[in-house]
């Protein structure tokens, strides 16, 4: 079955929209959704009393529900908002109640791990759509979100070989309508760039602050004190939900080893550098980084 036609002027891109989960990410997209009248209905689940609790206290559902079920009945959009390793038994929990022509999406940061575990429960007729939306803070649960998240971000779709083109149509519009900008790749290129642009630089920032964490206690003070020197970048990084985050490596282990085995190498020339005193190679190493900053800024993704 075909989705309903692209809307194109500020009318709601979908009828009802359903999340599943609520944290940073969910309650942001529940914001943006109603503060760009992006759906009629956003209807909201999360597992937890507390969080629900939360949710109806800042007001930005629609409806509420403690079953997922109830969420995604009659829902044009579902998109899962969870850890990656909770996506797969969150899709075979709504799969029997979905619509037929829906399209089901998810945000998670790893994508074929997504395809492998969501990809079987969606049923016939029902247009699975995996995104991941390149936008988000240290900060995690309902209170964290925020309409504003998207604007200017990237949002990764991956559609599936095969897929209806009209559903990734629609998807696109309803994150553009959000404020984002849209690239679409296959889930395994998307695993690979993340590995390299966000898994790595995670992976490092944990490693150093535990590193500093296990310092003599003298030492540990003044890490703090002077923690403006560069270690506090680290730190706000390192500050990342652990859940997600240990889904995330657990999940894209194969592109983050690979990366890390090319990151080893190229520490250890450093390493060799310094220890050998070669002052050019490690100022021709600075100054070509020095350019991919400029380059991020002139893209305004700083
Ligand atoms: P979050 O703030 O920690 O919220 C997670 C949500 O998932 C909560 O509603 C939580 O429910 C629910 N949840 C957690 N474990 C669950 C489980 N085992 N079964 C069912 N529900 C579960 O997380 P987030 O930052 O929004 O991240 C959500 C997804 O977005 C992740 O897949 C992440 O990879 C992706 N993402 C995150 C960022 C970021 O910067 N944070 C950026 C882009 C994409 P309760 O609160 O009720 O327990």
């Amino acid at each position: 079955m075909s989705t309903q036609e692209i809307t194109p002027n500020n009318d709601p891109v979908f009828e009802r929209v359903a999340l599943v989960g609520a944290g940073l990410i969910g309650s942001s997209l529940a914001w943006v959704s109603r503060k760009k009248g992006l759906a009629r209905h956003v209807a909201v689940t999360s597992r937890s009393d507390a969080t629900r609790k939360r949710v109806a206290e800042l007001g930005f559902a629609d409806s509420l529900h403690a079953e997922a079920k109830d969420a995604v009945t009659d829902a044009d959009l579902v998109i899962v908002c969870t850890p990656v390793g909770a996506c797969g038994a969150a899709a075979e929990a709504i799969a029997p109640y979905l619509k037929p022509g829906a399209i089901v999406s998810d945000v998670g940061s790893v994508k074929m791990a997504v395809v492998r575990d969501m990809g079987p429960h969606i049923p016939e007729g029902v247009h699975f759509v995996p995104g991941h939306p390149i936008a988000g803070t240290e900060h995690s649960g309902p209170d964290a979100g925020f309409a504003e998240l998207f604007e200017g971000r990237w949002c990764i779709l991956t559609p599936l070989p095969g897929g209806d083109p009209a559903a990734t149509a629609k998807l696109r519009l309803f994150w553009e309508r959000a404020g984002s900008m849209i690239e679409e790749m296959d889930a395994e290129h998307h695993d690979k760039v993340l590995a390299i642009t966000s898994h790595l630089p995670h992976l490092i920032a944990y490693t150093i602050v535990s590193t500093a964490v296990d310092l003599e206690e003298s030492t540990k003070n003044e890490v703090i004190k002077f923690s403006a020197s560069g270690f506090r970048d680290f730190t706000r990084i390192a500050a990342s939900d652990p859940v997600m985050w240990r889904d995330i490596f657990l999940n894209n282990r194969e592109a983050v080893l690979e990366m890390l085995q090319r990151f080893s190498e190229d520490l250890s020339y450093l390493q060799r550098a310094i220890r050998w005193g070669e002052g050019d190679k490690l100022q021709e190493l600075f100054t070509r980084t020095r350019t991919i900053r400029r380059g991020i800024i002139e893209a305004k993704q700083a």
